[in-house]
């Protein structure tokens, strides 16, 4: 075995996640490489890939010295978190919406009932931001996929995309995904909770603005006894890149100067605090720690 730290963390990692799967006897559930059961506290968290997507290098831009390969492998995570009480998703993954671009994607609800949740028992949606590939799995053939959920987000965020003028009143780039987004918006038959500013959703969890990404861009912050868990969302898209460099920008950035000012003041406090982390586009479901290597972050696996 190699003297890397990383690789102890992450074998012990996998050590953890057994031992604790195995004192879960009244679930079945088997963990595989597209699930990941986690503790925060008293709170269950099942990371769940949506599949993957292959971006262009061109879509990140302010690289620097870094050669990027022609294309980036980016995760597609969301989160199921049970409370005892309830049972939050946060994001939904593409849905149908992306497979004609992105064929990996769309996997949710199978990845879902891989681990034992049927959509009908999700009660809460937090959604951190509206690309589709975060809202497009709320609908499947014009029906909800979770037909007793309530929908959890920024009103900043809501705002925005459905403004009537949005699909032209967007960078040219951008002008068929706000097409797309409004036309999924439109048509979500789901309760809204829209929230001004950070929220306390209870039990632990809670909304937190980190704009940039989109105007209303929001993370989730779990927290139950002394345990912390921050889901970044979007907040970053490309590991390892943008922990070397949290320069580098996506090209769906909406205020790329904002976003970049919103990842660092992130990745400060998730070092500072010693906190876990996971963000969607991350590959790997498990929970990330940071530590600061001169003006740059170096990630590693947390335990479970
Ligand atoms: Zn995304």
């Amino acid at each position: 075995m190699s003297d890397d730290p990383v690789s102890r963390r992450a074998v012990v990692q996998s050590i953890a996640a057994s031992t604790l799967l195995s004192g879960i006897p009244i679930m079945s559930y088997a963990e595989t490489a597209f699930t990941q059961r986690m503790t925060v506290g008293d709170l269950t968290v099942t990371a769940l890939s949506d599949g993957h997507f292959d971006l262009p290098a061109e879509a990140f831009q302010n690289v620097g010295t870094h050669s990027l390969a022609s294309s980036l492998r980016a995760g597609a995570t969301l989160w199921a978190i049970s409370t005892g009480t309830r049972s939050i998703l946060v994001d939904a993954g593409s849905g149908d919406f992306l497979k004609a671009k992105y064929p990996a994607t769309g996997q949710m609800v199978e990845r879902l009932t891989a681990a034992g949740i049927n959509p009908k028992t999700v009660s809460d949606i937090i959604v951190t931001h509206m690309h589709a590939d975060h809202i497009g799995g709320l609908m499947k053939d014009g029906q909800p996929v979770f037909p007793n959920a309530v929908l959890h987000m920024s009103e900043v965020e809501w705002t925005y995309w459905t403004a009537e003028d949005r699909p032209s009143n967007v960078p040219a780039g951008q002008k068929p995904l706000a097409g797309l987004i409004q036309s999924i918006a439109n048509g979500l038959p789901y309760a809204r909770q829209l929230h001004a500013g950070a929220a306390d959703l209870g039990e632990g969890v809670r909304l937190v603005p980190a704009p940039g990404h989109t105007p209303g861009h929001a993370m989730v912050h779990l927290s139950s006894g002394a345990d912390q868990l921050l889901l970044l969302g979007d907040a970053m898209i490309a590991g390892p890149l943008q922990f070397e460099r949290p320069q580098v920008t996506y090209v769906l950035d909406s205020d790329p100067e904002l976003a970049l000012q919103t990842r660092l003041a992130l990745f400060e406090r998730i070092v500072a605090d010693e906190v876990a982390f996971c963000a969607t586009h991350l590959n790997g479901l498990g929970k990330m720690r940071l530590e600061r290597a001169g003006d740059s972050y170096q990630g590693y696996q947390a335990d479970a």
